[in-house]
């Protein structure tokens, strides 16, 4: 069977649910855009609620994740998340139509044509919405995964069969292979499950593509606080299970046997562009696309975990897996397609057939003024409206990742490169934690970290993170401290 739209997005994830909306807002007209996803009777959520709220037993929501499209989705506490807010029926009220449930297989970038086992569907402008997938370890050539209670977190179904774990187990033993803010996320809820937890990861501190070892050893000290067990630098190497598969122990490369009754692998992510290999230029792992998320294809724009674009702050190119850039560069795209539609058919009513018996030409007139008094004739041809098509601006995004798990919450802005000034209070048992970093590069803070601060102190990070003030002296920056993004 076969549908056509002048809009369609591949995904049903965080920057799809984000570019339906704006596109909505902007004017969409019903009928012109499709939605296709790989999830069954669901609709576009905020995927990081799967780690917090959603595992967490002390929230409202905690434990409430409900795989329909008559859903109400758990709350997420972070951020100024919106597609919770859209009732299910939203989508078909808009004219959108949903595809859930619907893998496509092949792409067909020249003839504008997407495949799944049943279904083509053809369309005039395409986004590429598809993300990224868990990387399995399988990956890293280790076996046995798919036994019993070893758990990967994607989307709603595994949180879901997480949650079932967690209350079958309680009291028993988990092992959270993972040093990431998602493991940590996860490990948490674990805890709060009243089960006895250990994470295992290979780096020498936890989150350590982002923290430093000084951040890091204040997250390790209070999961230590709350009877967190942490191995560092040794890998996973398989696992035992008994006689009904159910995974009982996880090997490790130095020699220790963990008992696990509930194993759960967050080793990240890794982007899902295999349908476009060799049809779409890439970049840094993903698609490359340029400041309006164009890619190398006309008609084809790429956003969220799979776009590899020109970061305008830094110049250079950079791919994020982050839900604010979802967000941002698919209400972006929507922008930019608004702004061209002269060159769209949501700006066409009736029918695209030649009339009969209708040989004559359509007057095709040019706007003409003219005047003329004293000495001064002037003349006008065309329209006076600004022209359309340029009206957006570059995408300019701040790099932006925050996290919370037990009482904690931090944010981060900016880029973490240069030398490091560490400031305020990080005794992982203070009854107030409050501490944050700076990162310094050419003379310049480029980033900003902090745990515990109010929305305006956060306000204040991501502005100094923006503007990247100069540091005269780095000292006096530590003693500062937030008082110095205050006042920037
Ligand atoms: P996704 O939201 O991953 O959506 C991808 C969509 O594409 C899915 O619907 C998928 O089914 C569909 N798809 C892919 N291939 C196909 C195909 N061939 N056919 C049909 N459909 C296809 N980021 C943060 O910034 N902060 C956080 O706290 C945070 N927490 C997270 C917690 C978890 C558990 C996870 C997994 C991620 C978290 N992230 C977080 C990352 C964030 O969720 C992603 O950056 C974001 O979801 C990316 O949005 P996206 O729309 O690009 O992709």
């Amino acid at each position: 069977m076969g549908y056509s739209f002048q809009y369609i997005i591949l995904g049903g994830g965080v920057a799809a649910g984000y570019a339906a909306m704006e596109l909505e807002k902007l004017g969409l007209r019903q009928g012109l855009l499709g939605i296709i996803y790989k999830e069954e009777n669901i609709i576009p959520y905020d995927r990081p609620c799967l780690s917090k709220d959603c595992l967490n037993p002390n929230l409202p929501a905690g434990g409430i994740v409900v795989p329909s499209t008559s859903r109400t989705y758990a709350h997420v506490s972070v951020g100024d998340w919106e597609l919770k807010n859209l009732p299910s029926n939203w989508y078909s009220k808009k004219g959108i139509m949903l595809y859930p449930g619907t893998e496509i297989l092949r792409a067909n970038l020249r003839r504008k044509l997407l495949s799944s086992e049943k279904l083509v569907f053809h369309y005039e402008t395409l986004i590429i919405a598809t993300g990224s997938t868990a990387i399995r370890l399988a990956d890293f050539g280790v076996e046995g995964d798919d036994a019993k209670n070893i758990f990967y977190l994607w989307n709603v179904d595994d949180a879901n069969n997480l949650l079932d774990a967690m209350k079958e187990k309680k009291n028993g033993k988990a092992v959270v292979i993972g040093g990431g803010y998602v493991a940590m996320e996860i490990t948490a809820s674990l805890r709060l499950h009243n089960i006895d937890v250990t994470m295992v990861y290979s780096e020498s501190w936890c989150m350590s593509q982002l923290f430093t070892c000084d951040i890091a050893a204040f997250y390790e000290g209070y999961y230590a606080n709350k009877g967190i067990n942490i191995i560092k630098e040794t890998d996973v190497i398989g696992f035992s299970t008994n006689s009904a598969r159910e995974v009982k122990e996880v090997k490790l490369k130095d020699g220790r046997v963990l008992e696990a009754d509930i194993v759960v692998v967050s080793l990240g992510g890794k982007p899902q562009i295999s349908l476009f290999k060799g049809q779409l230029e890439e970049e840094q792992g993903g698609i490359k696309t340029d400041s309006f998320f164009k890619t190398s294809v006309s008609d084809v724009y790429a956003v969220g975990d799979v776009a590899t674009f020109p970061l305008k702050l830094y110049g250079e190119f950079r791919r994020f897996e982050h839900a604010d850039h979802a967000r941002k560069s698919a209400e972006h795209v929507a922008k930019v397609l608004h702004s061209c539609s002269c060159d769209l058919p949501w700006q066409f009513y009736g029918d695209n057939v030649a009339k009969k018996g209708n040989l004559v030409d359509k007057y095709d007139y040019l706007p003409h003024l003219n005047s003329c008094s004293f000495d001064l004739p002037w003349q006008f041809y065309g329209d006076n409206v600004a022209k359309k098509g340029n009206l957006v601006d570059k995408y300019d995004y701040l790099p932006h990742l925050n996290s919370c798990s037990f009482d904690l919450s931090w944010q981060f802005y900016g880029d973490n490169v240069g030398e490091t000034v560490l400031f305020g209070d990080n005794n992982p048992g203070s009854s107030k934690p409050k501490f944050g970093t700076y990162w310094i590069k050419d003379g310049k803070v480029v980033g900003a970290f902090l745990e515990g601060g109010t929305p305006d102190e956060n306000e204040a990070i991501a502005k100094v993170a923006r503007l990247m003030p100069a540091v005269v002296d780095v000292n006096q920056l530590a003693t500062e401290g937030l008082s110095f993004a205050i006042k920037v």
